[in-house]
C-alpha cells in the first residue's frame, strides 16, 4: 500500500515552516486538456486517498502538490473506511463554486493537516460546483449536508485557507496546550 506524507502545518510541538509555506499557497489551476504531469498527479492523489481509511478527502496541496485537484468520499461518511472503487469518490478538478445555498450550520471538523485541533466550523448546507473529472472533462456537480461539507472544507485547502482560520472556537488537548496557546494568541 502506498504510504504518502501528509504535510502538516506543525508537528510533535513544532511550526513546519516549508509544508505550512505549501499549504497556505493558492494552488495552481491544472491545464485543460489534461497533460502527462498532471495526470501522474492525479492517480498519485487518488492513489494516496485510496490508501488510507483516516480521510474523508485530501486536496493535492495536502501531499505536497500545489495544484487544484481534490478527492473525497461521497458515500459512507460516518464511516472509518477507505473509498474502493470509483463510484465511492468524487475527484474535482479546477473546481469553482457556483452557488452556496441554504442555511449555514455549525460543525467540528479536524484535518489531517492541523493534527491535535478541531475547529467549529460554519458552513453551507448546499453549493453547486462547476469542475473537470479525471479526463478532463466537463462536470457540474450538486452537493447537500454532510457532503458539501466536506467538499468546502477540501477546497478551501486549494485556497490555502485551513480550519484554524476560520472564526469558530478550536479545540486542543490539555497536554499541548501550551504549544497550541502561543500559536492561537
Ligand atoms: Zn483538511
Amino acid at each position: 500500500m502506498l504510504k504518502t506524507k501528509t504535510w502538516k502545518l506543525w508537528d510533535n510541538g513544532k511550526i513546519n515552516k516549508e509544508e505550512t509555506k505549501l499549504l497556505r499557497r493558492k494552488a495552481d489551476d491544472v491545464p485543460i486538456p489534461l497533460d502527462e504531469n498532471s495526470r501522474k498527479d492525479i492517480k498519485f492523489l487518488i492513489d494516496s486517498f485510496l490508501a488510507r481509511d483516516d480521510a474523508l478527502g485530501l486536496a493535492a496541496p495536502q501531499i505536497g502538490i500545489s495544484k487544484r485537484i481534490v478527492v473525497f468520499k461521497n458515500k459512507k461518511l460516518d464511516e472509518r473506511e477507505a473509498a474502493k472503487d470509483e463510484k465511492s469518490y468524487d475527484i474535482l478538478i479546477n473546481p469553482r463554486i457556483t452557488q452556496l445555498r441554504g442555511d449555514r450550520d455549525k460543525m467540528t471538523e479536524g484535518c489531517l493537516s492541523c493534527p491535535d485541533v478541531s475547529v467549529e466550523v460554519t458552513r453551507y448546507k448546499e453549493i453547486k460546483v462547476k469542475a473537470y473529472d479525471r479526463e478532463g472533462r466537463k462536470i457540474n456537480k450538486r452537493y447537500t449536508g454532510y457532503l458539501a461539507r466536506v467538499v468546502q472544507h477540501e477546497l478551501d485547502h486549494l485556497d490555502g485557507k485551513l480550519i484554524v482560520d476560520h472564526e469558530g472556537s478550536i479545540f486542543v488537548p490539555k497536554e499541548k496546550h501550551e504549544f497550541f496557546e502561543k500559536l492561537f494568541k
